[in-house]
């Protein structure tokens, strides 16, 4: 017997007609690239993305198209997906803070057939345009005042393209598997992997990521992704605020310490989100200038492990509540969110800290589960470590041109590559990648766990750690630290503050002193460079 409900396809479109009909006049607050703060409705969005559905209708783009844009987070970035989905046509998000090459080839992976893309990064549009020979056409997100000289054959301003048109049209209807976006993997070991979204994948998330364990996001909320879209699918944002019809306050290229405080407090942000390195430049900034965050509930910390010393300052110094989140490009990207469960309702203090400093637990659709490497599931004590497997709705099942196969099995489950420990309660807490974590003896170092610890001293900006090779003991930890400017702690010092804080056994062989870390694209500690750069280090213990 089959259910008798309605047919009602989950189309991601379908969002920003229901943030036009239910929260038609809530504003969407940007940071332009040209320089003012813009504002705009949903209602407003709406209209503006149903013509720019209809303009690339008319330049003959189909379902099924790649479209890319390489733009901060703005209005007008919103609009392009919308836009871009309501004709069943694919956004794909280019991460320009990766090489050009490395653009074009992810562009001719895709085969994009046209690109949005901001003011800031015309010059590089122009070096991969002659790369992409799928290209057509390039348009400028601005208006006409402010085109640039440009060698790009035929750009237009966007604000020119969808006035060519008068937006009386309807948007697709199609089956809700079809392809919404992509959003390629960085790479950081090989070539680039597609991941490819559908429309029921990015609904159902939404739909996860806006429970009050997760991004816990209403319409009373003026929330501030400061993670950029093109990074992680944006991390749901870009469907999860309007679906609760949400105040958007987005950033725009003042990605600094001083212009995310301006934008948090002019605009009453209520909540944001956006990865580790951000929000230290925020709290140095506030440390060196002053300022209160009265407004701001909760902050959402993820893409690369949260150390303790952050989620202190915001709650302790700030009243912001932190919630450390863990997901990947391939999970849509949200996996796990560290809320309180009633279980650890009265922790305090450092206790609370210590929790916190986990990633979390997963919604419903995401299942988890930790196997060793022979594939035997592991128990969840909150102390044996294990590979991190993941299925459900809105986690790939493949890679675009089935690359990487080999991280999905037959029974559906994909491995994240995270190595990770989870306790009774659900709570999964990341201890390494696969590849960083540090074999000594037979036994696993994480080396998270110490750099979590070492970047709390307070004369340290950064830190990292890493395995160098060890004939005894097949591998070692060695630390390195960036020191804060002016500041001149030696190795004894850190040494101390680390004594107590980890299992002896734990303790880096040695420590060095650098003036920056490695990151890739996406803000990670480059672990890759660090390896090829530390190779041959001799620690002291040989
Ligand atoms: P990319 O691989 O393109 O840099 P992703 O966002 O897909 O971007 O990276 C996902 C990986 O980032 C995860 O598999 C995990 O290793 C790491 N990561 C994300 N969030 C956290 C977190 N809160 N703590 C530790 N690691 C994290």
């Amino acid at each position: 017997m089959l259910g008798l409900m309605q047919e009602w396809p989950l189309l991601a479109h379908t969002i920003i007609d229901h943030a036009a009909r239910m929260h038609g006049g809530r504003e969407v607050v940007s940071r332009s690239v040209e320089g003012p703060i813009h504002r705009i409705t949903y209602d407003e969005i709406r209209s503006r993305s149903l013509k720019l559905s209809q303009r690339l209708a008319r330049d003959g783009v189909v379902l099924g198209d790649r479209v890319a844009t390489m733009a901060w987070n703005t209005w007008r970035h919103l609009e392009t997906w919308y836009g871009i989905l309501g004709i069943g046509a694919v956004y794909h998000t280019l991460n320009p803070r990766l090489f050009p090459e490395q653009i074009a080839w992810i562009m001719n992976d895709a085969e994009d057939r046209m690109l949005f893309v901001d003011l800031t990064f015309v010059k590089l549009a122009e070096a991969l345009a002659p790369k992409v020979p799928t290209l057509e056409r390039v348009v400028i997100l601005t208006d006409d005042a402010h085109m640039p000289e440009t060698s790009l054959a035929g750009a237009v301003s966007y604000e020119a393209y969808i006035g060519e048109v008068d937006g009386d049209f309807a948007w697709a209807r199609f089956d809700e598997n079809t392809a919404a976006g992509m959003c390629y993997t960085s790479g950081t070991t090989g070539d680039p992997k597609g991941v490819v979204y559908s429309h029921r994948s990015n609904t159902l998330h939404a739909l996860t990521a806006i429970q009050p364990d997760m991004l816990d996001i209403s319409s009373k909320d003026r929330f501030m992704p400061v993670v950029p879209l093109f990074h992680a699918n944006g991390w749901s944002t870009a469907f999860s605020v309007p679906m609760v019809g949400a105040t958007m306050v987005m950033p725009g290229a003042g990605m600094d310490g001083k212009s995310i405080y301006e934008m948090l407090t002019q605009e009453r942000v209520t909540i944001t989100a956006a990865v580790p390195t951000v929000w230290l430049m925020l709290l140095q900034h506030m440390e060196e200038h002053g300022g209160s965050l009265p407004d701001l509930d909760h902050v959402i910390i993820g893409g690369s492990a949260c150390p303790p010393a952050i989620i202190r300052k915001f709650q302790e110094n700030y009243d912001v509540r932190v919630m450390h989140a863990w997901g990947m490009t391939e999970m849509s990207p949200l996996g796990t969110i560290c809320s309180i469960k009633p279980e650890y309702a009265d922790l305090e203090g450092e206790e609370k800290v210590a929790l916190q400093s986990k990633q979390g637990h997963a919604p419903y659709t995401v299942e988890m589960k930790i196997s060793d490497d022979d594939g035997n599931e592991l128990s969840w004590d909150g102390k044996t470590f294990g590979r991190l497997k993941v299925r459900g709705p809105a986690i790939s099942s493949a890679y675009y041109k089935n690359r990487g196969a080999e991280q999905f099995d037959e029974d559906g489950w994909f491995d994240t590559g995270d190595v990770a420990h989870i306790n009774e309660y659900g709570y999964m807490q990341i201890t390494d990648r696969a590849k960083d974590v540090i074999k000594s003896g037979g036994e696993w170092i994480s080396s998270i766990e110490i750099e979590n610890i070492a970047v709390g001293h307070p004369d340290v900006a950064e830190a990292a750690v890493i395995g160098v090779d060890h004939p005894k003991w097949s591998e070692r930890p060695l630390l390195i630290i960036v020191l804060k400017a002016g500041r001149s702690a030696t190795k004894e010092d850190i040494r101390d503050f680390l004594d107590g804080k980890i299992a002896k056994w734990w303790m880096p062989d040695d420590i060095v002193f650098a003036d920056e870390i490695p990151h890739t694209a996406t803000g990670k500690i480059k672990k890759t460079t660090l390896r090829d750069a530390y190779g041959d280090y001799t620690l002291p213990t040989i």
